[in-house]
């Protein structure tokens, strides 16, 4: 097979490394047949986001939150993890990435084997509901049933407060915890790698500044350019699965 040199840098940046950390985004779950929101045609070319303070003041933008939601419920059960994800949690089980910081709000890393506890999920998890106020948890199907059924949006049974996926929308506070989690997990990296971000949408695209900051190799693996190629040590515009599952040796 003839040499790839892009794929031997990389395998020789995971090879050096000694406490990796991986960032994802939408990218690396479109082999899974979820669409992303900037690629051609992406779900943003189609429907601008609703804001948190139109979620919280209107019942017609929370009707809408909802519509579009269960809208996307069959794409979200169907999605398996695919070869990117798996190359990702062997690095994990191999104890080359101490940890998965993820914009993604899919549950796919977890679906592959990362253990929750090494998973940092910067946007949430779309794939349950919890009371924004009590933080009860909520799952899907019960709430659809109920919207489809007579329109009305969810409401807490304990405490009457809205119900809403589990995800960080435009506008709402970032999960302190999470925050802080990831700069620490990126403070200690020696590598991170950056798998199908656009890198565009901030606190979360500040990691990896900080990352190369702070003297790790920073290597990005998108199809596009992205804001933050001019300071990497890599750049690979190739798909995700192939070059990730290529260089990590999983199928
Ligand atoms: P983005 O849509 O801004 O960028 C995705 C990037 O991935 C694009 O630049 C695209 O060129 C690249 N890409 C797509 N498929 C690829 C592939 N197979 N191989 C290589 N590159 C590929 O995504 P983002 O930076 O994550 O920002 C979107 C936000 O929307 C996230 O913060 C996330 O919360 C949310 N989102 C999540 C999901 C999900 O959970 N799967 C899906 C859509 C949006
Ligand atoms: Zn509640």
């Amino acid at each position: 097979m003839a040499i790839d040199p892009e794929i031997t840098a990389l395998t020789r940046a995971i090879e050096r490394a000694r406490r990796a950390v991986v960032f994802t985004g939408a990218g690396i779950s479109t082999e899974s047949g979820i669409p992303d929101f900037r690629s051609p045609g992406g779900i943003w070319t189609r429907m601008a986001p609703i804001d948190f303070s139109d979620f919280l003041a209107s019942e017609e933008a929370r009707r809408e939150t909802w519509r579009r939601r269960f809208a996307m419920e069959e794409t979200f059960r169907a999605a398996a993890p695919n070869r990117g994800h798996r190359a990702v949690a062997e690095l994990v089980r191999r104890g080359t990435a101490a940890a998965v910081i993820t914009q993604n709000i899919d549950g796919l890393h977890q679906g592959s084997g990362v253990p929750d506890e090494q998973v940092i999920e910067l946007h949430g998890n779309t794939t349950y509901a919890h009371c924004l106020d009590c933080k009860a948890r909520y799952e899907l199907h019960v709430l659809r049933i109920a919207f489809e059924r007579d329109g009305d949006t969810p409401l807490c049974d304990d405490c009457g407060g809205y119900v809403k996926t589990a995800t960080i929308s435009f506008g709402q506070a970032m999960p302190v915890e999470a925050m802080r989690r990831a700069e620490t997990e990126t403070r200690a990296a020696d590598l991170f790698i950056v798998a199908g971000s656009s890198l565009v949408v901030y606190p979360a695209a500040g990691f990896p500044e900080l990352a190369k900051h702070n003297g790790a190799k920073l290597v990005i693996i998108n199809r596009e350019p992205t804001g933050l190629d001019a300071i990497a040590d890599l750049v690979l515009n190739r798909s995700i699965g192939e070059t990730l599952g290529t260089a990590v040796g999983v199928d």
